[in-house]
């Protein structure tokens, strides 16, 4: 069982395939965060961000693995060559770099083997930008999830701040940080709708879900739903 859930940054795809991954027995994967490793090691080897060649040299010569999430329910922990990242590969620096290195054609050939590679191993339930697109065309379940930008920015913001936006009542406390990451998620969308390869778009055959207004429970709902039906 392949499950894919494509969507922009913030739309709530990590939540909901972490949860959905727990209740259907899939094995999360997280390829965003890959993308996010090989741009946290050319950030740290002061690789050039324009020098193609270099970057594809980079994403296949470095070792990317996930471990058990440190809390219950949490984000699973990301190694970089054996090295804890998981908090280091979501810092500002790395989001406005992000998207230019995922771009770069022989990057996404280096990720995408390993992606398929666990696709092949077993069950799965794996969220990015292209997975029902190129990773995963023939998955057994496609969604692609959206929201609208502003409530995209107000979950990631309430997510660095360590606040659940599922919280009655919670609010982002930190306004300045607020509006750089609403900035860098409009760059990233229009950066990942532009890549020549794995554009962020929406599968033909994928069910569009815009959750906006649906809390992440009822997402899952409606994706389990689909897997189970
Ligand atoms: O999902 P997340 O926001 O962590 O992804 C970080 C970045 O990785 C995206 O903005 C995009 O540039 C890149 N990405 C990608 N293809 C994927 C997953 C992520 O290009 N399948």
């Amino acid at each position: 069982m392949i499950v894919v859930i494509d969507g922009p940054a913030g739309s709530g795809k990590s939540t909901v395939a972490r949860a959905l991954g727990r209740r259907e027995g899939l094995t999360y994967l997280d390829t965003g965060a890959m993308y996010r490793c090989v741009t946290l090691a050319a950030l740290e080897r002061g690789v050039d961000p324009s020098d193609a060649c270099a970057l594809g040299a980079l994403a296949r010569s470095v070792t990317i693995a996930f471990g058990p999430a440190a809390e219950p329910g949490g984000a699973p922990t990301v190694l970089l060559d054996g090295r804890d990242v998981t908090s280091a590969i979501r810092t500002a620096e790395v989001d406005s770099n992000v998207s230019a290195v995922s771009g770069v054609p022989a990057v996404r050939e280096a990720m995408v083997a390993q992606q398929r590679a666990v696709g092949a191993a077993g069950d799965v339930v794996a969220e990015g930008r292209d997975m029902g697109t190129v990773v995963f065309p023939d998955a057994d379940v496609k969604v692609f999830l959206s929201a609208d930008a502003a409530a995209r920015a107000r979950r990631r913001t309430m997510e660095r701040e360590g606040t659940d936006p599922r919280t009655p009542g919670a609010e982002v406390r930190d306004l300045a940080l607020y509006e750089r990451i609403c900035r860098d998620i409009l760059a990233r969308d229009a950066g990942d709708e532009a890549h020549a390869v794995g554009a962020l778009r929406c599968a033909d055959d994928a069910v569009r879900l815009d959750s906006t207004s649906m809390t992440a429970d009822e997402v899952v709902d409606a994706v389990a739903s689909l897997v189970d039906g």
